[in-house]
């Protein structure tokens, strides 16, 4: 794998594509600070869709808008490799109305959502020129873009529905997300949740014996907050939002709460959902319950048929799942990034676009672009561009070594199934 990775990186063709990549910085700092002015919170994403789209098409690109709004384009190999899978996500956590005003200080460029994602939009339009720059013809084909919904709200539906049509025809995948050099490899699903309980609300003197929904709520959490989770594989959870209620003086008729599971295991995941579901349920129970004697007392003015009701509704379903540093893709792209003197601090397991295609048991990666960023999902995210373009090199090299380069080296990626 080594001695393969090394043969590509040497040859003639990847050296001109470097030196293009370098020589293209600047422009793909320019497109990145254009990209970046367009808003594209998750869910809002078509006008920096169209946009993207468009400079597809100025590189030569034939470009394909799927029904969500994802944006690719197909490179045909020379036959009988992989097919590799290489986006960015378009969408950032910032509202429509976010100013999106840049701002220096020294290096640093601040932008909400430069770095997260936008930076390495911009650099998937730099592989994709330095591909034509240097006449490169991978060996299995390539598909390359940009996608939506990978932040929060958007619940990575993107890839989800890149994958629901196509998940047959993939044998690896490419996020290039955030600015670094650590890679996550393993998928942290998650379980999202609105759970929402309801009574008929009252006063809360003259209606005293009637089910109180917040009663309810703080039974569930009370049970909730005594889970247990496994400390590895790694498993949390967390009430996050509560509210309810209309007065001090009144039984409320409805609150309800935000709840968040996460796990990098899916058994682990699925398990602790259905704890924290009987948790609800036995809470609703023991409200229920503990008014029964008020409900049969002459004394009883309220509507003694009364019962808590909840629902749960799901906000987010994010699959989990972990690979390991012997898998194929891990090894490729730790051999890749130390052919170009890069030792990855660190392979962790995170939530990304990459979740959908591990969870399918299709081979997958997140790598960061170049450059250094700070304050993610914050309005004070910033951006060094210093020495950038080495980023995109190693993407470019990554990408390669996967599908193999025709007429120099190999695909080390396996064709799944074969
Ligand atoms: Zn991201």
């Amino acid at each position: 794998m080594k001695r393969t990775i090394d043969i590509l990186k040497n040859s003639d063709k990847m050296k001109k594509a470097f030196a293009f990549i370098h020589s293209d910085d600047e422009n793909t700092l320019a497109q990145t600070l254009e990209l970046v002015k367009i808003p594209a919170f998750s869910n809002c994403e078509k006008k920096r869709s169209e946009h993207f789209r468009a400079l597809m098409e100025n590189e030569g690109y034939e470009v394909i808008t799927d029904e969500v709004d994802n944006v690719y384009t197909i490179i045909r190999g020379s036959g009988c490799g992989p097919t590799v899978y290489i986006t960015a996500h378009l969408d950032t956590v910032f509202p429509m109305d976010t100013p999106l005003i840049e701002r220096r200080e020294g290096e640093k460029i601040f932008v909400p959502g430069i770095s997260d994602d936008t930076r390495c939009l911009a650099e998937i339009l730099s592989v994709m020129r330095a591909i034509k720059a240097a006449e490169l013809t991978p060996v299995g084909d390539i598909i390359i873009g940009a996608n939506v919904g990978e932040e929060g709200l958007g619940n990575l539906r993107g890839v989800r529905n890149f994958f629901r049509n196509n998940a047959d025809k993939v044998d690896g995948f490419i996020t290039v997300d955030g600015a670094g050099t650590g890679i996550c490899i393993g998928a942290v699903g998650s379980l999202r949740y609105k759970v929402t309980f309801s009574g008929p609300g009252g006063h809360s003197n003259g209606a005293f014996g009637l089910v109180n929904p917040i009663h309810a709520m703080g039974r569930a959490i009370a049970y909730i907050s005594e889970m247990r989770a496994p400390q590895e594989p790694r498993t949390t959870f967390c009430v996050g939002v509560v509210e309810g209620g209309t007065s001090v003086n009144s039984i409320a008729g409805s609150c309800s709460m935000l709840m968040d599971i996460r796990s990098v295991s899916q058994e682990e995941l699925l398990k602790l959902d259905a704890k924290f579901k009987e948790c609800v349920q036995k809470a609703v129970k023991d409200e229920n319950d503990r008014w029964e004697e008020e409900r049969n007392s002459p004394f009883a003015h309220f509507d003694t048929s009364a019962r808590i009701e909840v629902t749960i509704e799901e906000i987010g379903n994010r699959p989990a799942g972990m690979q390991t540093e012997n898998d194929d893709i891990v090894r490729i792209v730790k051999e890749a990034y130390e052919a170009v003197g890069v030792t990855i601090p660190y392979m962790g397991a995170a939530s990304t676009d990459a979740n959908i295609p591990i969870s399918l048991g299709i081979p997958a990666v997140a790598v960061s672009g170049g450059g250094k960023s700070g304050n993610a999902h914050n309005v004070e995210e910033w951006f060094d561009p210093t020495d950038a373009y080495l980023g995109v090199q190693r993407i470019l090299l990554t990408l390669f070594s996967m599908v193999g380069l025709s007429g120099v080296s190999e695909a080390l990626l396996p064709v799944r199934g074969k």
